[in-house]
């Protein structure tokens, strides 16, 4: 709808999926808990599953700008679908290594979210439709947090992180990242930070995820929200304090 109000698209036929209950709500079955498309972000903050099985994603909804109207008709599918690169779900959901499911008319396909991003950065096209998003339950020792840089209460992302981090002892046994909002998709860190797994987390690690995390980003945004170069500085501080939040959650889970 952004798009038909600037002009960018003028398309002669919509399709209403608003009205199709297969794609509302969450369950949980074997180990995996599935949230259908058309789930609106309020629902994400306190539905009782993904409150106690997700928190990490309850959180994040709950920091979605636009306000109350946003949050109880934004709907998670259509957030991941727009595939715009402020948007906060993506990071979360590749941090919590979600799959999703699409129905086009040669069958259903369950992926890797992170392999549909990297196929395309523009929707689904118009023969698919995004069904469901499934992920695994956060294990009970995780660590986690969402940070978000942003210039109102209420507005787009300038730079956001999602961690999600287990530790044995002071050490980093896993550790998830991705940055969201500094370049066109969300970047997954993890690999990149791979070194510092069975480290101890303190001063000298912080300070070498924000150098690793500023130096990873390609190509960069330069818009309203902050530019190309304050966006890469920024890219290594999210990160940074997402980690030291998310090892501190982790301390205190563990208590
Ligand atoms: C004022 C304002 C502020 C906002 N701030 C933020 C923010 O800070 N962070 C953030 O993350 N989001 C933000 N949003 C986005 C919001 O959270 C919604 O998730 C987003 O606008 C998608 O809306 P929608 O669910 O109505 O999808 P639509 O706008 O209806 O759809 C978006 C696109 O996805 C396609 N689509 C939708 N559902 C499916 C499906 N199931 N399968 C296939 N294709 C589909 C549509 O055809 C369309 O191309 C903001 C929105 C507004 C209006």
């Amino acid at each position: 709808m952004p798009h038909v109000n600037y002009g960018r698209l003028m398309p002669t036929v919509y399709v209403d999926i608003g009205a199709l209950p297969e794609l509302v709500g969450i369950t949980e079955k074997d180990g995996e808990i599935a949230i259908g498309a058309l789930t609106v972000h309020r629902t994400l903050q306190r539905d009782a599953i993904v409150c106690r099985a997700l928190p990490l994603l309850a959180y994040s909804a709950a920091q979605v700008g636009g306000g109350w109207q946003v949050h109880n008709r934004g709907t998670v599918g259509g957030n991941l679908v727009a595939m715009h690169p402020l948007y906060d779900i993506a990071p979360v959901l590749l941090a919590l290594q979600a799959d999703v499911e699409i129905q086009a008319p040669d069958g259903v396909r369950r992926a890797a979210l992170g392999k549909i991003l990297a196929e395309t950065s523009h929707g689904l096209g118009t023969s698919s439709l995004l069904t469901r998003i499934l992920l695994k339950p956060m294990t009970s020792d995780a660590g986690w947090a969402y940070e978000k840089l942003k210039i109102t209460a209420g507005s787009y992302g300038s730079a956001n992180a999602a961690a999600v981090v287990s530790l044995s002892g002071n050490k980093l046994s896993t550790l998830r990242v991705v940055i969201g909002a500094v370049s066109e998709q969300p970047l997954d860190a993890s690999e990149a930070l791979h070194g510092l797994l069975g480290k101890p987390w303190d001063a000298a690690a912080g300070a070498r995820v924000e150098s690793l995390c500023s130096a990873l980003p390609k190509t960069l945004l330069d818009d309203q929200q902050g530019d190309a170069t304050w966006r890469r500085a920024m890219a290594g501080v999210v990160a940074r304090r997402a980690v030291q939040a998310a090892v501190a959650n982790a301390q205190r889970t563990s208590k």
